[in-house]
Parts: C-alpha cells; sequence; structure tokens
C-alpha cells in the first residue's frame, strides 16, 4: 500500500494561511490530478476529479474509496481512497523559508497520482488578517488589495507535489 501525501507552495505576499475554504478536510473541495496505471505506465489525458463527500463502494464489500478508473490502455483497474486529517495551512513563514504545506492524504493502489492542478474554492487571509474567500486559483495567481494593511496581496508561483509516505 502505498500513501502519497499532496504538497503545496506558493509565494505569499501579505498573506497567510492558504488553505480550502471549509478547511483542511473540506468535503466539497475538489482535487483535480491525473493518473499514472502502476502496470503500464499510461498517464490519463484528462485530470480526473475527487472529493471527500463524493465516494463509491467497493466491490469486495465493507469499503468505500473516493474513485475507480480503469486504464484506457491495459485495462487495470485503480484506486483513489481519500484519508483526512492530514492537511494544514499554507503559513506565509512556510512559504518564505520555500517549504510545503500537506494538502491531503490518498492512499492509490495500481494507480500513481500525478500533475496536481490548482482549481477553485480557496481561502487566504492577509498578515493584518482580512479574510479573502471563493479564491479561483485556476488561472496559477491571486491579486486584490488589503484595505485594512492598506497593501497589495498575491498569490503567486504555485506549486504542487505528490510524496510518497509510509
Ligand atoms: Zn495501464
Amino acid at each position: 500500500m502505498v500513501n502519497y501525501l499532496l504538497m503545496i507552495t506558493a509565494e505569499l505576499e501579505n498573506l497567510t494561511n492558504l488553505q480550502p475554504e471549509d478547511g483542511k478536510d473540506d468535503p466539497n473541495f475538489s482535487y483535480y490530478f491525473k493518473l499514472k496505471c502502476g502496470n503500464c505506465g499510461e498517464v490519463t489525458q484528462k485530470e480526473t476529479c475527487v472529493c471527500l463527500n463524493e465516494t463509491v463502494s467497493l466491490q469486495q464489500g465493507r469499503s468505500t474509496t473516493h474513485l475507480v478508473q480503469k486504464c484506457k490502455f491495459c485495462s487495470r483497474e485503480g484506486t483513489v481512497t481519500m484519508i483526512p486529517g492530514r492537511g494544514s495551512p499554507l503559513t506565509l513563514e512556510l512559504s518564505e523559508s520555500g517549504k510545503s504545506a500537506p494538502l491531503m492524504l490518498f492512499d492509490c493502489r495500481g494507480a500513481e497520482p500525478v500533475g496536481f492542478l490548482f482549481g477553485e474554492g480557496w481561502k487566504v487571509e492577509s498578515v493584518e488578517g482580512t479574510k479573502f474567500e471563493g479564491i479561483d486559483l485556476s488561472e496559477g495567481e491571486f491579486a486584490d488589495y488589503d484595505e485594512k494593511g492598506k497593501c497589495p496581496v498575491m498569490i503567486s508561483n504555485l506549486k504542487a507535489d505528490f510524496t510518497v509516505v509510509k
């Protein structure tokens, strides 16, 4: 069994605590990524989408998962199960020291997640405490103005990686 921890980082200007709108285990937050087949290595052409509140039942009984997908090339089935509780906000401190923050843990069988895409549903706050919600990061950045701190705020240079964890 291999678990993949999705780690994210970005350059934050006068901002901190970048995270999904309802926090680390936001049930409606969508994760977009491709799947690489564990059998033949084929990578799906389109991103697949999983979110915590959408589950599917596995054939052999008791458990549920978040995605079952067949490889188009070799027909091997892969599953992706999300494991909540591991995320934490990307703070300004982490960002400034070039570190990443964990977003979500995925238990993947028969497939490997690759190429995470940033989408909608993010929130962040300014260092002065102004909250920005409903942020769409699909264009790769976000810029606004903090009235309280009287300074521009910006998210840029988004990066994401799936790290193998035991
Ligand atoms: Zn395959």
